[in-house]
């Protein structure tokens, strides 16, 4: 249950996270005068906005992405790195969520809030490790925001990977994937398990895989899968958009076996749904231990949830005795997953037994 509304000098509107006397929105759900973008992915980062102060990475990101339409102007800065819109200090520090995610850190009067984005604590060996920062009202999302999500160590989903291709030289492995973020993890996860072979690309992964690279996060030898014939893709690995595994793209593979990495892969039906031979539980949100390890972490008296499952992560902060409540905020989806609310009902209601 969320508590009475207060006023505060940060506040959910319409049109997104809303800080009054600095005069800008965080991660505004339409185009926006000043926006403060903490990372790349869509639901966060929308074309259109005027000035945008954002890492340099998640600009770049948002530039390959949208082009001119990314921004007029651009503040491009530094984790750590200070500055100010009227009399509110500005700093953004890592997220941990894919490469350049940044959690917002304003102070004034004397009042520290931090707007954490999307974030995950687990290791991810493309982008910054997230930072603690204690403050006095912490803003979290809340993907997966129930005690049934707990993520399992990402390397060892990587392994299962990699016995499947050791097991089945015959066929490829089409890796459906995210094209920000996971993409790059689960590459640099095969990688570092010593798996040194070329990885292909479908075209949607190029190029934020290219850009990852040209940031200086190294993926090995990649290349595209476009006009490769058939057999040159026996006992490959094949990274793709999670929704070519269904279309005709899927068909000119040699017999291929389907995995899916993403943190929904936990729910069997959405495996299923997703078509996910070889499902693997790889996510770069939190799951409950580390939604709720951060919420003690930061010390915060105040929990804001901004969206995901956002009423047992509420229950939890009020049961340490905090104040907490749901702010809905429109617009958010987990980029893996579309239809995420559909699916995760039956989840939704059990929770509330
Ligand atoms: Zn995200
Ligand atoms: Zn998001």
């Amino acid at each position: 249950m969320a508590i009475t509304e207060r006023t505060s000098w940060l506040e959910p509107r319409p049109g997104g996270l809303y800080c009054i006397p600095g005069d800008f929105y965080i991660d505004p759900s339409r185009a926006a005068d000043r926006a403060v973008i903490t990372h790349g992915h869509a639901d966060h980062a929308r074309p259109g906005n005027n000035h945008v102060l954002a890492t340099h990475e998640t600009v770049a990101i948002a530039e390959a992405r949208y082009g001119s339409a990314a921004g007029r102007s651009f503040q491009r800065v530094k984790y750590g790195e200070v500055t100010h819109m009227n009399d509110v200090s500005i700093r953004l520090v890592s997220a941990g969520h894919v490469l350049g995610s940044a959690q917002v850190v304003l102070e004034h009067q004397g009042q520290r809030i931090v707007v954490s984005g999307d974030y995950k604590r687990s290791r991810d060996p493309t982008c910054a490790p997230f930072e603690v920062v204690t403050c006095d009202i912490f803003i979290t999302e809340a993907t997966f925001g129930l005690p049934v999500f707990r993520h399992p160590v990402a390397a060892d989903e990587v392994a299962r990977l990699l016995a499947s291709v050791a097991a089945t030289p015959d066929r490829c492995h089409l890796v459906g994937v995210y094209a920000l973020g996971k993409a790059q993890r689960v590459i640099a996860l095969l990688r570092e398990a010593g798996y040194s072979d070329t990885i292909y690309l479908h075209g949607a992964l190029q190029k934020l895989c290219s850009l990852y690279q040209r940031l200086g996060v190294d993926l090995g030898d990649l290349a595209p899968v476009a006009g490769l014939p058939k057999q040159a893709l026996t006992g490959r690995i094949i990274m793709c958009p999670p929704s070519s595994l269904a279309d005709r793209w899927s068909q000119r593979m040699p017999s291929p076996v389907t995995a899916v990495a993403s943190g929904w892969m936990r729910v069997r039906a959405r495996a299923r749904q997703r078509g996910a031979e070889l499902p693997l539980i790889i996510s770069d949100h939190a799951d409950w231990d580390e939604l709720t390890a951060t919420i003690r972490d930061v010390q915060a008296g105040e929990i804001w949830v901004t969206h995901g499952r956002e009423d047992a992560l509420v229950h939890y902060a009020q049961s340490l005795g905090l104040e907490a409540r749901a702010l809905s905020l429109v617009g958010r989806e987990d980029e893996d997953d579309q239809d995420a609310e559909v699916a995760a009902a039956p989840e939704v209601a059990g929770a509330d037994d």
